[in-house]
C-alpha cells in the first residue's frame, strides 16, 4: 500500500473505525468479568456487550488505544507514517506531519501496532 491507496481507503475517522473493528471481531473478543467470548456489537457506541453479564466494553478497550483520546484515523496515519518504510519516520517527523505533539509512549505503541497493522493494512 502506497500514501495514495492508503489516503484513498482510510479517508474518515469511521472508515478507520470500521477497519478496526472488523479486525477486532476477527481476533475475538473475550469478557474481563466473565470470560465469555460472546458479544452483542453496539455499533452507536462503538461497544460491545457481552452475552452472558452484559459487561460492556468500549471498541479501544483492552487495546493500545484503550488510554488514548487521540482519534482512530490520527493513529492509523502515524502507524502508516512510521512504517511505510524500512526504517520509518522519526518521532519529530510524525510529529511535524500530523501537527501534534505526543510523547515517546505513543510512538512506542505505534510502533509496535503498526507491526502487527502492516500485514492487514497491504491487503487492503
Ligand atoms: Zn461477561
Amino acid at each position: 500500500m502506497n500514501i495514495f491507496s492508503f489516503t484513498a481507503h482510510f479517508d474518515k475517522e469511521e472508515t478507520c473505525r470500521l477497519h478496526f473493528k472488523s479486525e477486532r471481531d476477527r481476533v475475538g473478543i473475550k469478557c474481563r468479568r466473565c470470560g465469555h467470548d460472546k458479544h452483542y456489537g453496539i455499533k452507536s457506541r462503538w461497544s460491545y456487550e457481552c452475552k452472558s453479564c452484559r459487561s460492556r466494553i468500549s471498541l479501544r478497550s483492552g487495546t493500545i488505544m484503550q488510554s488514548s483520546k487521540l482519534s482512530f484515523i490520527t493513529w492509523y496515519k502515524a502507524m502508516f507514517l512510521m512504517t511505510i518504510t524500512k526504517k520509518g519516520f522519526s518521532s519529530k517527523e510524525i510529529q511535524r506531519q500530523l501537527g501534534f505533539l505526543f510523547g515517546p509512549w505513543f510512538t512506542s505503541c505505534v510502533r509496535l501496532w503498526g507491526i502487527g497493522m502492516i500485514s492487514i493494512l497491504w491487503k487492503v
